[in-house]
């Protein structure tokens, strides 16, 4: 089994669990900036963590053999405190950095005007940057979040296929899969989304524009929830090559179009190995 996965914080775990990931066959993530829990107070501690997702981290991750590539923007969370807005003029410079495979994470937390504003803001940073972006949605009121939620990626003109709405349940996952969005699903060890339930999710949905994640941070979380759903997935009669599809093949697709993923030393090769003319992307 190979795993890229999307969506994991990897800042609030240790090398034990990079040692974990690699030996289950965890070979490169992608970790979106998000809140650290501490409310920060000013736009430097933004960019000190900006600057550690861009180098402290991929350096750690690749001691273990895992490619580490950011997602970066001001969070929704911190988005509503007004000495963390001016992030959003710090945000493009990052945009820039090589390692930086999309916007994110942008979207709602609890649907403010501010919040409004700055998921707006970068969905238009992203259209300018052509970089994909990944979307988080409220964990309350999560059904009309999301409807939310569609309205403005719609309205920002942005292509749906360049868009993950992410931590997603069987109630809003068919508006989002009717939308063009990719299907974005963190697994969690004993709430809102579990191995066997991603199982039916794919039975039902399918395996198009689908990523499941670990989300793994500083809460109860697990890094190998990827690898559990794999193995549900095999034990429900789905093939290693539908595996391969939604843990490896799919995030590769969604984050590719950044042209910026760069798994040459990771990717491995043989028969599952595919898209490889996207893997370097414009270089
Ligand atoms: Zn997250």
């Amino acid at each position: 089994m190979r795993i890229l996965d999307p969506h994991i914080h990897m800042t609030s775990r240790t090398t034990d669990d990079y040692e974990r990931m690699a030996a289950a066959g965890v070979r490169a993530v992608v970790e979106p900036a998000f809140w650290l829990g501490q409310p920060r107070t000013n736009p430097g501690s933004f960019a000190d963590y900006f600057d550690s997702l861009v180098g402290w981290e991929p350096f750690r991750a690749a001691q273990f053999g895992i490619r580490h590539h950011a997602t970066i923007a001001l969070n929704p969370k911190e988005a509503n405190d007004p000495r963390c807005r001016p992030v959003l003029d710090l945000v493009p410079r990052y945009l820039d950095k090589d390692s930086v495979v999309a916007v994110g994470e942008i979207g709602y937390d609890s649907m403010t005007p501010e919040e409004d504003d700055a998921f707006t803001r970068q969905l238009a940073l992203a259209v300018e940057y052509e970089l994909p972006a990944l979307v988080h949605t409220p964990h309350r009121d999560k059904a009309h979040g999301v409807k939310r939620t569609l309205d403005v990626v719609r309205e920002s003109g942005i292509d749906p296929g360049r868009v993950v709405v992410d931590h997603l349940n069987e109630v809003t996952v068919a508006a989002v899969h009717d939308s063009g969005c990719w299907m974005g699903f963190s697994i969690y060890p004993d709430t809102k989304m579990s191995p066997p339930r991603m199982v039916e999710i794919l039975r039902e949905h399918g395996l198009d524009r689908v990523l499941v994640n670990s989300a793994a941070d500083w809460g109860k979380s697990d890094p190998l929830l990827t690898v559990r759903t794999g193995e549900a997935m095999l034990a429900a009669g789905f093939s290693e090559d539908d595996v391969d599809r939604v843990l490896w093949r799919n995030p590769v697709e969604f984050y590719g179009q950044s042209g910026r993923l760069d798994l040459s030393d990771v990717a491995g090769t043989g028969p599952l190995f595919e898209g490889s003319s996207i893997l370097r992307g414009g270089s």
